[in-house]
């Protein structure tokens, strides 16, 4: 408990106030870390949190309802913000659903969603769409929403953007499924042009159908023959697609689930040219390397698909230079049988690969493998995420954010077993992986998970 009988030299990094009124502050809980991720480095101090936020920072002791202290071997970090999740419920609550991917999320250490707005169905691609999600969704973890821009919708997104979605997603290529149609060209422009006006955020699956089409395959469980059939050159030609209608438009674009390193010296001109462009990978992108795939292991599949090793080390220095800004997992889910359907040819299974609940201790074992520290990752799957849809109150610590806090043991390691990830269906990427850092506890809000918040923009 909190009655301290230590002289108390407490002070709040809130700035300009009166220091004798802290004297006698009082938090709701005080969570003590031997070293947390403070003010871009790691050091020792106690969080004082009230009604859900960081009401103060201190080096010295502060005065509690409640007091934890973190353990020895762990660090206290921001919650993870994973921007890119498929929940899918309704209508596909069979994949995912709310419930458990935010049990899953809490368990990753992940404190806030973004949920994208298909698989469900409906998808959500209008206000009474959103409003079935909303009243849906019982969630642990704060969760927000995108909207979709497809061809039936353009030119009338702007209730959505009132309702509270935090952007716009378009394919440029066949989505998967019927209810979410791709944008040409010619709509891509017109997409871009309302999200111009609205100043909303344009979120772009970037491969280009007429060079999936001149690829075509007729399957197999031939991995590379998969890598074949959406080569680097369909990310290539839809990126630039994109880049040319944010120059002619000035709408603020992000292109998802980057997989091709070959898109990005596009990429950083466009960015040098000050294009209000920004990019994402994931974590399967950064982990696993095709050269690591067997044949027929559909659990790898995804699109646009995981590409070979130097691929690979291409997007960690894309991401060390900042020219990636930010690592969320595509967790995409769906069922054991769509997953291992045609018994593992990689055009007949569903592609996606769930991740929510791996994502930090996949990137934080591969970024620690490289001599990346941990202030790096946060950056990329905290702070990141967070500034993306304009959530500044979450992704850090410090005081006014929300006490999103989690308990990490950086050093500790676990198996993978799929059978025992929280994610609705036992399919996994990651299974038998060995793994570092462990979320030993996480707080929403400054509590349990469970209660989460559905958010607006
Ligand atoms: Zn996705």
């Amino acid at each position: 408990m909190a009655v301290s009988i230590r002289p108390r030299a407490a002070y709040s990094t809130h700035r300009g106030r009166d220091n004798g009124k802290h004297m006698t502050e009082r938090f709701d809980l005080v969570v003590r870390a031997a070293s947390a991720f403070v003010e871009g480095g790691f050091r020792a101090v106690e969080i004082g949190i009230r009604d859900g936020r960081i009401a103060g920072i201190s080096d010295g002791q502060l005065d509690g309802d409640q007091y934890v202290a973190i353990a020895a071997d762990e660090v206290l970090i921001p919650g993870i913000v994973d921007t890119h999740v498929h929940v899918n419920e309704p209508g596909r609550t069979e994949w995912e659903g709310f419930a458990s991917a935010t049990l899953a999320a809490a368990a990753g250490g992940v404190t806030t969603i973004i949920d994208m707005p298909l698989n469900s169905i409906p998808a959500t691609t209008s206000t009474e769409a959103l409003g079935v999600k909303r009243a849906v969704a019982r969630v642990s973890v704060d969760t927000g929403f995108w909207g979709g821009a497809v061809p039936e919708n353009l030119g009338s997104l702007r209730p959505l953007h009132d309702a509270g979605v935090f952007g716009f997603k378009a394919f440029l290529a066949p989505s998967g499924v019927d209810e979410f149609g791709h944008l040409d060209a010619e709509q891509l422009g017109r997409a871009l042009d309302e999200i111009a006006a609205l100043g909303s955020l344009l979120i772009v699956h970037a491969e280009d159908p007429g060079v999936l089409d001149a690829h075509a395959d007729d399957g197999g469980a031939d991995y590379h023959r998969f890598v074949e059939s959406r080569p680097d050159e369909a990310e290539t030609t839809a990126i630039q697609r994109v880049i040319d209608g944010v120059r002619r438009t000035g709408a603020r674009a992000h292109i998802l689930h980057l997989s091709s390193a070959a898109a990005l010296p596009a990429l950083r001109a466009a960015r040098a040219e000050g294009l209000p462009i920004t990019v994402e990978t994931c974590p399967h992108y950064l982990t696993i390397a095709e050269e690591q795939i067997p044949d027929g292991a559909t659990q790898f599949k995804c699109c646009p698909p995981i590409r070979d090793d130097a691929n690979r080390d291409a997007l960690w220095q894309a991401l060390l230079d900042g020219d990636i800004d930010i690592v969320v997992t595509d967790h995409s889910p769906a069922t054991v049988e769509l997953k291992t359907r045609g018994g593992g040819d990689f055009q007949l299974a569903w592609g996606g690969i769930a991740g929510l609940q791996l994502g930090l201790a996949a990137v934080w074992t591969e970024a620690s493998r490289r001599g990346i520290p941990l202030d790096r990752v946060l950056g990329w799957m905290s702070r990141g995420p967070a500034d993306l849809v304009g959530l500044s109150h979450k992704g850090r610590i410090e005081v006014g954010a929300d006490a999103d806090l989690v308990a990490f043991a950086p050093d500790a390691w676990f198996t993978v077993h799929k059978e025992e990830l929280l994610h609705k269906n036992p399919v996994s990427a990651y299974d038998g992986r060995e793994l570092r850092g462990v979320v030993r506890r996480t707080w929403v809000r400054g509590e349990a998970p469970g209660a989460g918040k559905l958010l607006s923009r």
